[in-house]
């Protein structure tokens, strides 16, 4: 199979095995074999995150905004509010499931390009006593932002509200330990860290908490956290169909995951993300967030205003060579993102680094880049 390198922030990716490993006969998800491996595949989700036996993850069919759906329609009582702290699109996001589904909560807002205020979080918690939910994304994939989820989780802790942090893009990419940092909820998705196919995602969440949640409003049939965990807790199984090819390739990338070993796979990771910012700022371009902030595995690149600059052009030359470029709108500016998340190393980021090059070269944009200020 022809090799395509991703610079995606989700669906990464993915080795040659774990594409091959969801080629299975037919076979029914009752299957005890499928059933086994959702079992073994949960237990390594809490795993991944550190977690022990308070701590249980909670499986569905769907991408990762689904996640995010599932803990926010849950969480929240019916006398109760979330607190949202914007200050990314991901965020954002969160906002609009609220708003969705009638859900009481608080938008916190901040500039996009730094991370969240803390004092603000706590102000906010002490004027609202309601607040039952304390809501951020860790990493704004947009920005590349990184936000501190354990110094907001005891925040929320100080004030009796649960720390809920949308994880779908840190999740198996840098190490992130639940209990140490008191976490109570957080997400991952199978086509982002894990590097596998697209089509599960996951809570991570305190058990002790989904328990008590019992007689909250339910407010959606198919994605109510405490009626999957019923159907895992007591018949061992996945509410609905799960995915199950997809649940193959899980396994495989799991098996992966292991032998990499967390600190490696972070490692490597990184050591993309600076080749890929070496090279870009030696062609003059900018980052939109400040390199201090930066996660260190996305980088969101401000496009020039060179009148030659076709950002289609550049995409569709790099993709005929096997690379996969993500562009991103938002608020004043035009950038495309370059993430180092999936099965890649330095050299492809290399080897991609030339390709861009020469697309600049072709379509005729000067180097180093220009902006007009
Ligand atoms: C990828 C991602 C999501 C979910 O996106 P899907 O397209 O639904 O998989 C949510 N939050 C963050 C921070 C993400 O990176």
């Amino acid at each position: 199979m022809k090799r395509r390198v991703m610079f995606l922030p989700g669906p990464a990716t993915t080795t040659e095995t774990v594409k091959n490993a969801q080629v299975v006969p037919d076979i029914s998800p009752r299957e005890k074999e499928v059933e086994c491996i959702i079992d073994e595949i949960r237990r390594d989700f809490v795993r991944i995150v550190h977690g022990g036996d308070n701590y249980v993850a909670v499986p569905f069919c769907g991408s990762g905004t689904l996640a995010m759906d599932v803990c926010l329609n849950s969480l929240v009582g019916s006398s109760g509010k979330a607190l949202i702290l914007e200050n990314g699109a991901y965020s954002r996001r969160a906002v609009g499931i609220c708003d969705c589904y009638g859900i009481p909560f608080i938008r916190l807002r901040f500039p996009y390009d730094v991370p969240i205020d803390l004092e603000a979080v706590e102000n906010m918690l002490k004027e609202h006593p309601d607040i039952e939910v304390v809501y951020a994304a860790h990493q704004e994939t947009v920005t590349g932002i990184l936000n501190p989820i354990k110094t907001i989780s005891s925040i929320a802790h100080k004030y009796n509200a649960i720390g809920c942090f949308d994880t779908l893009s840190t999740y198996a990419v840098m190490p992130i330990d639940v209990e140490k940092d008191n976490i109570d909820f957080c997400m991952g998705a199978s086509h982002k860290g894990i590097m596998a196919m697209t089509g599960l995602s996951w809570v991570v969440g305190k058990k002790s908490i989904i328990e008590k949640l019992e007689n909250y409003p339910r407010r959606s049939f198919y994605s109510n956290l405490y009626m999957l965990y019923l159907n895992l807790r007591d018949h061992g199984k996945m509410k609905f169909t799960p995915p199950t090819q997809c649940v193959y390739s899980i396994k495989q990338a799991l098996a992966e995951y292991w032998e990499e070993g967390e600190e490696n796979k972070w490692n490597r990771h990184k050591r993309v993300n600076d080749v890929l910012l070496n090279g870009i700022k030696e062609m003059g371009f900018r980052c939109f967030t400040d390199e201090k902030l930066l996660s260190g595995v996305v980088l969101s690149v401000e496009c020039p205003n060179d009148r030659n600059w076709d950002y289609s052009k550049i995409h569709d030359y790099c993709d005929a060579r096997g690379f996969e470029l993500w562009p991103t709108t938002f608020l004043s500016g035009k950038s495309f993102r370059l993430a180092s998340f999936g099965a890649i190393d330095t050299e492809d980021a290399v080897n991609f680094l030339k390709v861009f090059r020469t697309a600049l070269d072709e379509t005729g944009v000067a180097v180093p880049i220009r902006y007009e200020n």
